[in-house]
């Protein structure tokens, strides 16, 4: 018997102003990064943030429709900044971070809220509730050189048109260095990975025929939506 192993394409995401791709290596996320939000889900903003990932397969571009996940009835969006890391490093200092910046995107952690309720109950962990197929919509990324470092722009969500996050980016816990100094203890950060950089407050359900946008101002925005 012969098994064919058919290994999946490389994912990549747009490059705004270029027919250029980004390969995708691996998807980091920062959990807790907005005391507004930290404060809505229950927890201490006085905590430190948190890591987890979701697979380099999960990014869906802009302007895709996504099917609504079998296994939950409570479906979030949330609305993140996503950095681009374009040069390796480990244990970098949080002096040196930004050098290890291609570009910036915005991007949404979509969540089975349900399902992350049990496991934290549970005390187990949260690749279902946070790392499945469609996960992790991303709009075009923006090269640092067109967008310089947005560190205190406007990120929002919109469904349907009504507002639902509306919050700046200077209002994260970790900025852009001090998560890059952090996760580079951890894991040798190569160009191709991306960060996820938590969700302020405005967290909700999704339903089927929903159209989601979103932004931070001085990037590409990312449009999606929920098939019926
Ligand atoms: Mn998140």
């Amino acid at each position: 018997m012969t098994y064919v192993f058919e290994p999946p394409s490389q994912p990549s995401v747009a490059i705004a102003g270029s027919d250029a791709r980004f390969p995708v290596r691996r998807i980091f996320c920062v959990g807790r990064n907005y005391a507004e939000h930290v404060r809505e889900m229950g927890n201490d903003p006085n905590e430190q943030p948190i890591f987890f990932t979701k697979p380099a397969d999960a990014v869906v571009e802009s302007g895709t429709a996504i099917p609504y996940p079998a296994n939950t009835s409570d479906w979030h969006h949330e609305v993140e900044l996503v950095i681009a890391i374009g040069k390796a490093g480990a244990n970098i200092d949080a002096a040196a971070a930004l050098d290890h910046v291609w570009g910036y995107g915005v991007g949404v952690d979509l969540t089975l809220r349900d399902r992350q309720a049990e496991a934290k109950k549970g005390g187990k962990p949260w690749d279902v509730a946070k790392a499945g197929d469609f996960s992790a919509p991303i709009s075009a990324l923006t090269p640092v050189s067109a967008s310089g470092h947005p560190s205190a722009a406007r990120i929002w969500l919109s469904v349907n048109g009504e507002t639902r996050q509306d919050a700046n980016t200077e209002q994260m816990i970790w900025k852009t260095p001090a998560i890059i100094a952090s996760l580079s203890r951890v894991w040798t950060l190569q160009p191709g990975d991306l960060v996820y950089t938590g969700s302020p407050a405005g967290v909700s359900a999704l339903q089927r025929g929903d159209a989601i946008a979103c932004g931070v101002d001085g990037l590409s925005e990312l449009r999606f939506s929920v098939l019926q």
